[in-house]
């Protein structure tokens, strides 16, 4: 909808004439700096922890999409469930999760993650969605980085349709 006396520049965009003022819903710029800015956290659990790692190095480099690795869960809003979920590891990786804060997001990379992979043993949990809310999906054993770098992607873009995920005007 139209505001009166502004002008379209762009989606959702507007600008008052004659001054460098624009106009876009709050949510639209919340979910473009968060989009802009993920901060998944530094964690792995099994070999697909290795293209993780390469994704983040300087060949891949991530930083070109605002996506830095932080140590600290309070620092991250993301988390990249990358192997095998081990019923054992299960609880840690949900405590680890339930310290990151609002809002934040799961991506479960390659097969083991997604769906326990080759291993359907008794130790083995059957996919991240079993005890957290799996954001994206990555198939793959193990996903390249590219795969990963498509991932992400695909989370920017979930992050830049969401309304009203800060909550205080619900
Ligand atoms: S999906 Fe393959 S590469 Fe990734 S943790 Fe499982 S076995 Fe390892």
């Amino acid at each position: 909808m139209g505001i009166e006396g502004t002008v379209e520049v762009g989606k959702d965009i507007r600008q008052i004439p004659g001054t460098p003022v624009f106009i876009t819903p709050l949510d639209k710029l919340f979910n473009w700096a968060r989009a802009g800015s993920l901060w998944p956290l530094t964690f792995g659990l099994a070999c697909c922890a290795i293209e993780m790692m390469a994704t983040g190095a300087s060949h891949f480099d991530l930083d070109r999409f605002g996506i830095i690795f932080r140590a600290s869960p309070r620092q991250a809003d993301a988390i990249i469930i990358a192997g095998t979920v081990t019923k054992k590891m299960a609880p840690i990786v949900r405590r680890v999760y339930d310290q990151m804060p609002e809002p934040k997001y799961v991506i479960a990379m390659g097969s083991c993650a997604c769906s326990g992979g080759v291993f359907r043993t008794y130790s083995v949990v059957q996919g991240a969605d079993e005890f957290l809310p799996v954001d994206v999906y990555i198939p793959g054993c193990p996903p390249r980085p590219e795969a990963l770098i498509y991932g992400l992607v695909q989370l920017q873009e979930k992050i830049k349709k969401e309304s009203g995920r800060w909550g205080f005007w619900r």
